[in-house]
């Protein structure tokens, strides 16, 4: 090879881009694009392992991440929850109360763990709660109680994948013995077919118990999906965008995703007057001249902020806090009542759980057990506790607009001028 032909062989080769330092501090390793995971051995939690990572990534970034390593409990249990464990994100967690609710399980007086760094957020709920509590407590009850997964089979004309559609319905009893060999808990309600051009989905519906179940479903529907392409020689996908998971849409409204919890309570004037300094007409025009701004953004759903609240919740009692998009897809409504504001809301799409998921981590365990709700046949409790936090929330936030104490509440309690870490 002439020199320059071999300088320019030289210059292709691949350059050197990966990292050079083991994160297990063991040396250095041999560099590419690939995923990190096998230098973090991503399955080790060993308090050991996390502790090399951290050093690892102190050498690369510079920061130390003191805060980050104060983990209160053995990371074994980390596994199944998150891989390239490095610690612990602290959130601050406040308590809201007390909520009194009437519900069909959860009944009596609450003080709701709610974990955010929004300031004026815990107590604008504690306030909507407080009222709540002082007009003799919330109704709830959960209307729905089923999540869905709707996997798509594609089909070479309409003909067939019309054909299919009827076969589906023919062989009901097989695809439930098939869903249902692989969970104990998961009960398959429905398999409804939605057909749409030469594409059929088939919406699955299940009762997962107390788990918000999407591993769940997961599991049954690949099963059942596997046979039907058997059978039928067909081509699916798990998932075709119609379970509306993780995302907002009028789906969610319609038929629901997971538990439709709906709370109500009447508002009488004496309380409207003493806990929110409103009366009931100044309440229910806030609710009304907010409806053409709702219209006119698109909202799926109507209401304040529900998020807020299911966010704090969630967070603080392991839930999976990326459901939110559809968790707070929800309808709020006040109307004026003789005695008062009538005010309820309706959330379709809560996916919660009280077992499996991030419930079983430590802090997220204990929040739970201040509501009674950790563990079997808590999840539709900690439902109705949920809507009435949010209808607490929905109620404040109304009653500081008509007030008029809005920004000025937020100017109080939520401003976070830059400090300095110590
Ligand atoms: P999981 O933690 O994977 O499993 C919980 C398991 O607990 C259930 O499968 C069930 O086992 C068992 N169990 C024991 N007692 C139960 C009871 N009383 N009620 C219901 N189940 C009980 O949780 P998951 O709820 O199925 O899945 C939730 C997790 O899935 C969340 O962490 C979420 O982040 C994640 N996720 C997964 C996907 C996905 O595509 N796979 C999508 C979104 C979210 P049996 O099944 O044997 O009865």
């Amino acid at each position: 090879m002439s020199k320059p032909a071999a300088k320019l062989a030289r210059s292709k080769k691949p350059r050197r881009t990966g990292v050079s330092l083991r994160a297990d501090g063991a040396g250095p390793v041999a560099p590419g694009p690939e995923s990190l995971a096998p230098r973090f051995r991503d399955r080790d939690y060993a308090a050991e392992s996390l502790a090399r990572r951290r050093q690892w990534l102190q050498s690369r970034t510079g920061s130390p991440a003191n805060h980050i390593a104060n983990i209160s409990f053995d990371p074994e249990i980390l596994r199944g929850n998150i891989e390239n464990a490095i610690g612990v994100a602290q959130v601050p967690l406040g308590i809201a109360g007390p909520l009194m609710i009437q519900g069909e399980r959860a009944h009596g007086t609450f003080y709701v763990p709610l974990a955010t760094t929004e300031g004026a957020l815990i107590r604008s709920y504690e306030r909507g709660m407080v009222t709540l509590t002082h007009s003799g407590g919330a109704q709830a009850l959960i209307a729905k109680d089923e999540n869905h997964i709707a996997p798509v089979f594609e089909f070479p004309d309409v003909l067939t994948a019309s054909r299919f559609t009827k076969w589906v319905e023919q062989h009901a009893a097989e695809i439930r013995t098939h869903a249902e060999a692989t969970t104990r808990h998961g009960k398959l309600l429905a398999a409804n077919c939605h057909l749409t051009g030469r594409q059929v989905m088939v919406e699955l519906r299940f009762h997962t118990g107390d788990a918000q179940g999407m591993n769940l479903i997961v599991k049954a529907a690949d099963a059942v999906c596997r046979w039907i392409a058997r059978e039928q020689q067909a081509r699916f996908l798990l998932f075709s965008g119609l379970c509306s998971e993780k995302r907002a849409g009028a789906g969610v409204l319609f038929r629901g995703k997971g538990k439709t919890a709906v709370a109500g309570a009447l508002l009488p004037h004496r309380v409207l007057k003493q806990c929110l300094h409103v009366t009931a007409e100044e309440l229910v025009h806030v609710w009304h001249a907010t409806i053409a701004g709702q219209v006119r953004a698109g909202a799926v759903g109507l209401g304040a902020h529900a998020a807020n609240g299911l966010a704090a919740l969630f967070i603080a009692t392991g839930q999976d806090v990326a459901t939110l998009p559809h968790a707070a897809c929800a309808i709020t409504n006040f109307e004026l009542d003789m005695n008062g504001v009538y005010a309820s809301v309706t959330l379709p799409g809560l996916s919660i759980a009280t077992v499996g998921g991030g419930t079983g981590l430590p802090t997220q365990r204990e929040a739970l057990e201040l509501l009674g709700c950790y563990g079997a046949d808590k999840a539709r409790k900690f439902a109705e506790i949920t809507a009435a936090t949010v209808l607490a929330g929905e109620i404040s936030m109304a009653a500081a607009l008509a007030s008029g104490d809005f920004a000025a509440a937020h100017e109080r309690y939520g401003r976070n001028r830059p400090r300095r870490l110590r």
